[in-house]
C-alpha cells in the first residue's frame, strides 16, 4: 500500500533537487537541457508517457495507434544520471515546507518547475463535462475512437431511421484548430473509409456539424486561413454554423442558442482549454487559471518556484494576456529556464524570455491544410499540408514514432484506408447517459 503522507523514496544526494511536475512539451525540453551534474532532478507525471497532443485527433479518428503519439518517459532519460522518474499525480504544493503532495507520497524540492499544462475548459458546465468527449489525453482519444466505431456497429442493426440518424450525427463544438481537424478527419472517414466497412449503410446520411461561437473559423489565425478552412470543410459536406453557441446536451440531443436541435450521441468538446494551476500557492491566478510568472518564468512572489508552458502566464507588451497555449511556447520556456538554472552556479546573468513565433497551422483532411509562417507567409492546399506533415514529424519526440507515423500516413494516403479501426477498449455509458466514472481532469479513468 502506498502511504500518501510518507516521503517518496529517492536516493539522497548532495546536489540541490529540482522537482519537475509534468513531462509534456515544456517539461521534456527542460529535462533535456538541465545539467544533472549540478542538480538531482525528479520528474513527476500522472502518466508514464509524454503525449503528443497535436495528433490526438488522429488517434480519435482511427488514423494512428496511441503508442505512436505517446513516448515513454523513462526511456527518454535512460542515460541521464541523477535523474529520477516517479509516476505520481501532484495534488498540492506546500511552499512553506518546500514540498509537493502526490497520490504516492510527499517530496521535497529546492527548486520546483511546474510544467503541468492545461485542462479542457467546460466553462463550469457539468452537463458538457459529463456527457461530451474532450480531446486532451490519450484515454480521451481512445474513448472517442471507440464511440465512433461502436456507433456504426449499432447503426447497422437499427431499423428505426431516427435512431440510426442519431448514431450517424457528430457534433463538434469549437472551430479552432482541434475542431477543424476533427471535422476534416471525420469527413475523410465518411468519404473514403466507412463506406467500404459498412456497405449496408448509406454513408451520405452521416452528418458532421461544426459549431463555432465566433463569426468565423480559426479565430486565432488570419481571415485567409479561416476562410480556407471553411472552403475545405465544405468539400467534406461538413455543416458549419458560426456565431452560434451550444446551450445544452442531454446525451441524445444538442440544443443551440437559437433553438436548433441536433439529435446525436456524440458531442466532441473542442471549445477551449484553461491552465492547470495546482493548488497550494497563495497568489492570484489568472482568469484562465494560469500562474503569473515574470520574464524568467519565476512564479510571482515565489523565489524557487517556476512555471512554464500552458500553466504559465507571462504578460508582456506583445502578449498582454499571456502567450498562446502552444507547444513552441512551452518548448522555448523549458529551454530558457534550464539554461538559466544551469548558469546559476556560474553566476552568469539570466536571460529573459522572448517568444520566437515561427507560425501556426491546421490540417483539414488529405492534401489540405492552412499554414501561417513568421507572421507573413500564409498559404493553403497541398504545400501547406506537406509543411504541416514535415513540422509534426520533426516535433515528434521518439525516432521510432516518427517512422511509425510516417509509415501510417503513407499507407493512409495511397490506400485511402486506415489501419486502426479497432474497438480495443469499448466505451460504455451508464443509464444516465454519462461517462462510466466522472473523468476528472487530473486523472482519466479507463472506461
Ligand atoms: C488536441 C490538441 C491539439 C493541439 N494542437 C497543437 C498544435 O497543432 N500546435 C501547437 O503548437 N500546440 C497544439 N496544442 C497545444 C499544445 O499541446 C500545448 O500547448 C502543449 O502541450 C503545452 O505544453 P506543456 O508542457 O505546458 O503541457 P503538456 O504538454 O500538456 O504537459 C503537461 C504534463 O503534465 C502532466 N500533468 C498534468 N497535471 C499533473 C499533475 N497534477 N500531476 C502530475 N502530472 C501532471 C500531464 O500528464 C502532462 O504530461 C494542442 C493541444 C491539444 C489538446
Amino acid at each position: 500500500m502506498v502511504n500518501e503522507n510518507e516521503e517518496i523514496k529517492i536516493s539522497q544526494s548532495e546536489l540541490p533537487r529540482i522537482v519537475v511536475v509534468g513531462g509534456g512539451f515544456g517539461g521534456l525540453r527542460f529535462l533535456k537541457k538541465i545539467d544533472t551534474n549540478q542538480y538531482q532532478v525528479v520528474l513527476l507525471d500522472r502518466y508514464n508517457y509524454h503525449t503528443f497532443q497535436p495528433l490526438l485527433y488522429q488517434v480519435a479518428t482511427a488514423g494512428l495507434e496511441p503508442d505512436s503519439i505517446a513516448g515513454p518517459l523513462r526511456k527518454s532519460f535512460q542515460n541521464k544520471k541523477n535523474f529520477y522518474f516517479r509516476m505520481a499525480t501532484v495534488s498540492c504544493i506546500n511552499s512553506d515546507k518546500q514540498e509537493v503532495e502526490t497520490n504516492i507520497g510527499r517530496i521535497k524540492y529546492d527548486q520546483l518547475v511546474l510544467a503541468c499544462g492545461s485542462l479542457t475548459n467546460f466553462f463550469g458546465n457539468d452537463e458538457f463535462e459529463e456527457k461530451s468527449f474532450p480531446l486532451k489525453q490519450v484515454p480521451h482519444a481512445l474513448n472517442l475512437r471507440s464511440q465512433i466505431l461502436q456507433n456504426f456497429e449499432k447503426a447497422v442493426l437499427k431499423t428505426d431511421e431516427n435512431e440510426m440518424q442519431r448514431l450517424m450525427n457528430y457534433v463538434i463544438v469549437g472551430g479552432g484548430p482541434t475542431g477543424v481537424e476533427v471535422a476534416g478527419a471525420l469527413g475523410e472517414l465518411k468519404k473514403h473509409v466507412l463506406p467500404k466497412d459498412f456497405p449496408e449503410l448509406n454513408l451520405n446520411k452521416m452528418q458532421i456539424y461544426l459549431i463555432e461561437g465566433q463569426e468565423r473559423l480559426l479565430g486565432a489565425m488570419s481571415e485567409f486561413s479561416g476562410n480556407k478552412a471553411f472552403e475545405y470543410l465544405k468539400k467534406f459536406d461538413v455543416n458549419i454554423y458560426v456565431g452560434k453557441i451550444v446551450k445544452s446536451f442531454d446525451g441524445e440531443t444538442v440544443t443551440l442558442n437559437d433553438g436548433m436541435q441536433i439529435p446525436t450521441e456524440t458531442l466532441v468538446w473542442a471549445a477551449g482549454v484553461k491552465g492547470n494551476a495546482i493548488s497550494g500557492l497563495t497568489l492570484d491566478i489568472t482568469p484562465d487559471n494560469r500562474f503569473k510568472v515574470d520574464d524568467y518564468c519565476q512564479v510571482v512572489d515565489y523565489e524557487n518556484v517556476y512555471a512554464i508552458g500552458d500553466v504559465a502566464s507571462m504578460f508582456s507588451e506583445g502578449y498582454p494576456k499571456g502567450h498562446p497555449m502552444l507547444a513552441p511556447v512551452a518548448i522555448q520556456q523549458g529551454e530558457l529556464l534550464a539554461s538559466n538554472l544551469n548558469s546559476l552556479k556560474k553566476n552568469k546573468p539570466w536571460k529573459s524570455f522572448s517568444y520566437q513565433d515561427k507560425g501556426t497551422m491546421a490540417t483539414i483532411g488529405r492534401n489540405k491544410a492552412v499554414t501561417e509562417l513568421l507572421g507573413k507567409f500564409k498559404f493553403g492546399g497541398f504545400m501547406a499540408w506537406l509543411t504541416w506533415m514535415f513540422v509534426h514529424l520533426i516535433l515528434i519526440v521518439e525516432f521510432r514514432s516518427k517512422i511509425v507515423i510516417f509509415g501510417n500516413w503513407l499507407w493512409n494516403y495511397f490506400t485511402y484506408d486506415r489501419g486502426t479501426r479497432l474497438i480495443i477498449r469499448p466505451f460504455v455509458k451508464n443509464k444516465a447517459g454519462k461517462k462510466p466514472k466522472k473523468e476528472s481532469q487530473e486523472e482519466v479513468l479507463v472506461a
